[in-house]
């Protein structure tokens, strides 16, 4: 296995680098003076105008759609270190590339799965970034980390799918951007328990889709919001099916494995922001005649820190190497683990910072809190660790 990054992977991640010191990293006290104005009101989940003016200036620079193989040329190892870049500010730079999460999951899937006129009326305006999409399949009455479980049906009533059910941790969809929603559901509660699922695209505006709230995480509203859903006999043509009917669980495995790398990724970089953070905070403050730097618990904390993202990264990059060389289906167990290990690291990092920063790692003057909320969220969304380490150990235990 080789790491060293190609001349592509170094290019972007130079660029991707200027970019966020140049532009990015600027444009967050903008980000976030707009939407502290418009917290508590309707205009909450509306889009800070910095964000379009991003989206232009990364494309300019060819910061875009680089997720993608087949459509930026990059490998998932060339991509690692532009992904992680990009974690350092994870709310705005993600998006700006046209990076995002759910989107870069759902374009994916609609790459694989979208017929060419699906293709043309989803997958094209999400590319160019002009719309935004949403992924349900999570339920509030079942638990979701066993995705056998979902009960939202779909129906077939002549040319129609016929959809009725409840979501919610719906990322996206508080976003008017949002357009679509590639919902998981039902087709036959009598087939096989892996062939019973199937997707369906159901416009976001489609009669009987209502939204009923937007969830918070540890009390942060995310702009795009995490909403909760529920389908009234909502009805869409059966040109709408993505795939064939059946292949629901098979299509959210194939979405599922690309999606937990990318996130890996920017977890990375979240967790080097939070040492960074650490470390000049380490230097700067004095308590009890030196630097906090000075004491040894303090070097200790830093030192662990460093460690544990360098055995993140590594095993990260070596499934990007494998995603890239032996497929996606060959990586499922590498997947499995930086998912389960990538989200706690950062959470320790970023608690380590916080703690070092003293009362001003809860404030908003820095973004510890923020980070922190999200890499504990990432413990649960895209599946909850205990699934992962189970998949780790059915491997580990079929080797003997
Ligand atoms: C911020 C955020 C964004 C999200 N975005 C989306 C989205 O866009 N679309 C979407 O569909 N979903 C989304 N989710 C939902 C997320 O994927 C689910 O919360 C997750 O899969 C767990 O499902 P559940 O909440 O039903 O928990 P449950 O399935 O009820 O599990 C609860 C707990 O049980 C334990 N557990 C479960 N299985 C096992 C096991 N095999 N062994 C041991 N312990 C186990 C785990 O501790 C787990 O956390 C999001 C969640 C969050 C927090």
């Amino acid at each position: 296995m080789d790491f060293e990054p190609s001349a592509a992977a170094a290019d972007y991640t130079n660029r991707m680098r200027e970019f966020l010191e140049e532009k990015v990293l600027p444009a967050e006290p903008a980000y976030e003076a707009w939407r502290a104005e418009r917290r508590g009101t309707p205009q909450e989940w509306d889009l800070p105008p910095v964000v379009e003016e991003l989206k232009a200036q990364a494309r300019s620079r060819g910061l875009w759609n680089l997720f993608l193989p087949s459509v930026s040329g990059l490998s998932n190892l060339d991509y690692a270190p532009v992904a992680e870049v990009s974690g350092w500010s994870p709310v705005i730079a993600p998006e700006a590339i046209n990076c995002q999460a759910p989107d870069t999951g759902n374009m994916e899937t609609l790459h694989l799965f979208a017929t060419p006129r699906q293709k043309a009326q989803w997958l094209e305006p999400l590319l160019v970034g002009e719309i935004r999409s949403a992924f349900a399949m999570t339920e509030p009455d079942v638990a979701s980390s066993d995705a056998t479980n979902v009960r939202t049906t779909i129906r077939r009533e002549g040319d129609e799918y016929v959809i009725s059910g409840k979501k919610w941790w719906i990322s996206g969809a508080a976003d008017a951007r949002c357009k679509i929603v590639i919902v998981m559901g039902k087709t036959d509660p009598d087939a096989p328990t892996h062939r019973q699922q199937s997707m369906v695209l159901v416009p976001r505006d489609t009669p009987g889709l209502e939204i009923k709230r937007h969830l918070p995480t540890f009390g942060y509203q995310d702009q795009h919001g995490h909403s909760e859903l529920e389908f009234h006999d909502v009805r869409v043509p059966v040109e709408n099916l993505l795939g064939e009917e059946g292949s629901g669980f098979a299509i959210a495995q194939a979405r599922l494995g690309p999606g937990r790398i990318h996130h890996c990724m920017r977890l990375i970089g979240m967790a080097e922001r939070a040492i960074d953070l650490m470390v000049r905070r380490a230097r700067e403050r004095v308590a009890f005649g030196r630097p906090l730097a000075g004491q040894g618990v303090v070097r200790e904390q830093i030192a662990q820190s460093r460690i544990e993202i360098e055995q993140a990264r590594l095993l990260v990059l070596k499934t990007a190497w494998l995603i890239d060389n032996a497929g996606a289906r060959r990586a499922a167990t590498e997947i499995a683990a930086i998912k389960a290990v990538c989200p706690r690291m950062a959470c320790d990092v970023i608690d380590r910072a916080i703690q070092i920063h003293g009362g001003a790692g809860m404030s908003d003057d820095v973004p510890l809190a923020y980070f922190y909320v999200w890499a504990r969220a990432l413990r649960l969304a895209d599946g909850p660790d205990e699934v992962h380490l189970r998949t780790v150990a059915r491997q580990e235990l079929g080797r003997h």
